[in-house]
């Protein structure tokens, strides 16, 4: 059997008729930016959401940008990110003029510890901006009144976790503004790059129309130096039809999360990811942990099951970020998970029996493993 990390073309066909349907309606309009479909989209996303306004724009990494230039974050200004995100975090600050000032995460949930933050608040401080990695929302409520207590905005990066809920409420309205991206792969994934930015503040919504589109809101009339990061139209009629598809989605993906955590659980060195109570995740990615992450990940290509390394090393070890302060070792719990965490195939159209033959190659390596170092133990007895 084969399995593929993600399988993009069971998506399309799933909604073929609505998807070409809705390409034909944009091209036959004759109208391609910032038209019926974006503000339809944009009314649907934040109803969904449950937030005032969103603004949609050209991809995830420019929502975050463009929302600390909103809130007039940049040179001078630090603004605290997880250690262990996806790059695109720390560079949208960088974009801005800002500096990254990263936080370790809480080792259980892979999210920003809030235990860790006040530690890195400086004079300089003026934002965090907390990851829902993998699906699973950050811890807001102390997050919130660490950022109240010293007078700083919080920008949720929701990039992965299109639909999530803390303490029963969305991702997306838990900060001052929230950054989304709708790159392929995501929940809700758009037919090429797109984003937006969600906000209850109508203020910054009104930055932010501006600054997507030249610092413009009146034609040829530029009142701050804008962006050009404008969701298209096709894109946001995609987004409309998959949008009332991502409740179906996120619960498939969660009937598979918990497979996994039946099938896998008591299997030695792997470690299962951790749900709080007070969290429903949306699963964007499924995350084990493996002392000998390498050779499971060898041992699954060899039996045709696809997988990815959700980071593989983390944005204070990058080339981009050599002139940084942070040397390896200064971020050990980052530094660690990125040697061991390990993404198994998950999505809305997995199969049971696939999901079934993944965890049963996993058993077979672990025991395999403790073969090995049966033997190894043995021979160690010898003279
Ligand atoms: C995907 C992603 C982004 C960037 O989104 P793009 O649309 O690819 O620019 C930002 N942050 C996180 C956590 C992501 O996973």
């Amino acid at each position: 059997m084969k399995v593929p990390f993600l399988n993009l073309k069971a998506a399309y066909a799933s909604l073929q008729s609505e998807l070409d349907a809705a390409a034909q309606r944009v091209m036959a309009s004759g109208s391609f930016i910032l038209g019926a479909e974006v503000s339809a989209f944009e009314e649907e996303f934040s109803d969904y959401c449950g937030t005032k306004f969103c603004i949609g724009v050209g991809n995830g990494l420019d929502a975050i940008y463009l929302i600390l230039r909103a809130f007039d974050i940049g040179p001078g200004d630090e603004v605290i990110v997880p250690a262990n995100t996806y790059i695109a975090t720390w560079l949208a600050v960088s974009y801005a003029g800002a500096t990254p000032v990263p936080v370790e995460p809480d080792v259980a949930t892979f999210n920003l510890d809030p235990a860790s933050i006040e530690a890195a608040i400086t004079p300089r401080t003026r934002a965090i901006i907390p990851v829902h990695l993998y699906g699973q929302p950050a811890d807001m409520d102390p997050i919130n009144e660490i950022a109240k207590r010293y007078g700083l905005k919080v920008i949720e990066d929701a990039a992965q976790a299109h639909g999530a809920r803390y303490k029963g409420r969305r991702v997306g309205g838990l900060g001052d503004a929230a950054a989304f991206s709708f790159y392929p792969g995501k929940n809700l994934g758009a037919l090429g790059d797109a984003g937006a930015v969600v906000t209850d503040d109508k203020q910054i919504r009104d930055r932010l129309e501006a600054l997507r589109n030249y610092g413009s809101q009146i034609k040829y009339e530029h009142e701050i130096k804008g962006f050009n990061s404008r969701l298209d139209e096709l894109q946001a009629a995609f987004l409309s039809v998959k949008l009332r598809k991502l409740e179906d989605w996120n619960q498939r993906r969660k009937e598979v999360a918990n497979q996994y955590l039946k099938g896998l659980a008591g299997i030695p060195n792997l470690k299962l990811p951790f749900v709080p109570l007070h969290t429903d995740p949306t699963w964007h990615l499924f995350v084990v942990r493996h002392s000998d992450r390498e050779r499971l990940q060898k041992h699954l290509a060899d039996h045709g099951v696809g997988t990815l390394i959700h980071y593989p090393r983390p944005p204070h070890l990058q080339g981009a970020y050599a002139e940084s302060i942070q040397a390896a070792g200064s971020l050990v719990i980052s530094e660690q998970l990125a040697a061991e965490v390990l993404s198994l195939p998950i999505g809305p159209h997995i199969s049971t029996e696939e999901v079934d033959y993944v965890i049963d190659v996993i058993k077979s390596f672990a025991t395999d493993s403790s073969k090995a170092n049966c033997a190894q133990g043995e021979s160690a007895n010898l003279p």
